[in-house]
């Protein structure tokens, strides 16, 4: 008999309920609810995950799962926990499914797996994106194709700027595709590498393998397609590409970093093309997001390499608030403060991140030097940045220049002298007068707020 119908709650369901205290809801609610408690005999807990991508879940829990086991006093009913992927029974055959499933134990993770991941990045699945309101539309289309290739939207064009999750998205699409066990072939290129494979093809004579291995092929993902807009001869081979699948019913998805009405040197008919299927943006990441995201990629950093420091929330939300064009970024400063902490034997705290992270945070701020806010306040005021630079004292020019001074000071933290030089080379004194007086204004004009708010947005 299954524990499972002799008792309410399955030894794993008590183990979630103590896991699910110390893991972060996201993960939780991605990894582990799906779950569920097949068997357990003698000491081996069996346990069954629907896709085959979370047959990690043990790999990725252990110490959690170790850990609840030593917590309930379960150290002697458990000595292992093994995953298996839950068996897909069509609904037809429900009725006839024996009691107990023993002999048609669903196959292991590695029998699953054992498909050509080929250019796949091992990460890059759907369990390990984060959805926010950012990207939920993309990533739901993006699973939709993945669960019915070609039937669902087709194409399926994916757009948005460096980092927000396309090429994820698409490697996840690749996944998702293989994992649910079908014999498809799959192909994942960028752009960049299809437009050089076809020219070493051109070079060696053999388009005719070239197009076979393209047209073959159940699911295209091309990466950049922004790439060949500008490459007529490219673009012509991709295009018939493009029709022979698409009109065998073959999925093809498409990324870009823009919408297909904004890649104007790409031909109209491939452009039309592109959005005969679905269109879908992906924005940047809201703070709650990004945060999530790092608390991501802390834990997969940590199934890597296990002595990898652990990320608090907070200080996730701390890198995340101040860093926001684009996750590889974000990524990249979180692996760097891990690598800083380690080597100085310091606790990953707020403090630990602004030490670490002061570099990477004045490049950032440094791009948006005092030239680019002297430019937007000028523009706003149908000035030229040489005018507010200028000694010019007239009523039109200093308050400008004043508005000027208040916003290098706020979003730069520049000094008082640097702004003084900057701006036609005043006292110090005159810029703290200039502060003082924008400070005072903008509580009781409104407008002025507006301005303010208005051009701190745009510039951020
Ligand atoms: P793009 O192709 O849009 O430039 P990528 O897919 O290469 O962006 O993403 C950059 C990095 O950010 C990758 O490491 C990716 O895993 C990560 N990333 C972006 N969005 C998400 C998300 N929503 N959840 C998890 N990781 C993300
Ligand atoms: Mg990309």
């Amino acid at each position: 008999m299954p524990s499972r119908s002799s008792k309410l709650q399955s030894t794993w369901d008590e183990i979630l309920s103590e896991i699910r205290k110390s893991v972060n809801p996201h993960r939780f609610n991605t990894w582990l609810r799906p779950t569920r408690q097949e068997k357990l005999e003698s000491g081996t807990l069996v346990i069954s995950v629907p896709d085959a991508e979370l047959q990690q879940v043990n790999e990725k829990f252990r110490p959690q799962i170790e850990q609840a086991i030593r917590r309930l006093h379960l150290d002697g009913t458990v000595e292992r926990v093994e995953v298996v992927l839950a068996a897909r029974r069509a609904p037809d055959s429900l009725e006839a499914a024996p009691a107990a499933p023993a002999p048609a134990a669903p196959p292991p993770l590695q029998k699953t797996l054992e498909f050509d991941t080929g250019s796949l990045k091992p990460e890059y699945t759907f369990a390990n994106f984060v959805v926010g309101g950012s990207n939920q539309f993309a990533h739901a289309a993006a699973r939709a194709v993945a669960e019915k290739p070609g039937r669902t939207y087709n194409p399926l064009f994916l757009y948005g700027g460096v980092g927000m999750g396309k090429t994820h998205l698409m490697h996840a699409i690749g996944h998702q595709t293989k994992a649910l066990g079908r014999p498809l072939r799959i192909e994942y290129v960028t752009a960049e590498d299809f437009t050089n494979e076809m020219i070493s093809h051109l070079r060696h004579d053999s388009m005719i393998a070239f197009r076979d291995r393209y047209r073959s092929v159940d699911v295209l993902l091309i990466d950049d397609i922004q790439f060949i807009a500008n490459k007529e001869r490219i673009q012509e081979e991709f295009f018939h590409t493009f029709n022979a699948l698409h009109g065998a019913g073959k999925q093809v998805v498409i990324s870009s970093d823009r919408p297909p009405r904004e890649l104007s040197q790409l031909e109209e008919r491939m452009r039309s093309r592109f959005e005969w299927g679905l269109t879908a943006d992906l924005q940047p990441p809201d703070l709650e997001t990004r945060t999530a995201i790092l608390m991501e990629k802390a834990q997969l950093e940590r199934t890597k390499h296990p002595q990898t420091l652990e990320l608090s929330p907070a200080v996730a939300e701390f890198l995340a608030s101040k860093i926001k064009s684009n996750v590889r970024e974000l990524e990249g400063a979180m692996i760097r403060l891990l690598a800083y902490c380690a080597l100085k034997s310091l606790p990953v705290t707020i403090a630990a991140a602004e030490e670490a992270l002061r570099n990477l945070l004045n490049q950032q701020q440094r791009k948006l030097d005092i030239e680019i806010i002297a430019k937007a306040v000028a523009e706003s005021f149908n000035l030229r940045v040489a005018d507010l630079k200028t000694r010019n004292n007239s009523q039109h020019i200093v308050f400008p220049r004043q508005v000027a001074m208040y916003l290098t000071r706020q979003l730069l933290d520049a000094s008082l002298p640097e702004i003084a030089r900057f701006f036609g080379g005043k006292h110090h004194s005159t810029v703290i007068h200039s502060i003082r007086k924008i400070e005072q204004e903008r509580q009781v004009n409104q407008t002025l707020a507006r301005t303010l708010a208005h051009l701190s947005e745009q510039l951020r």
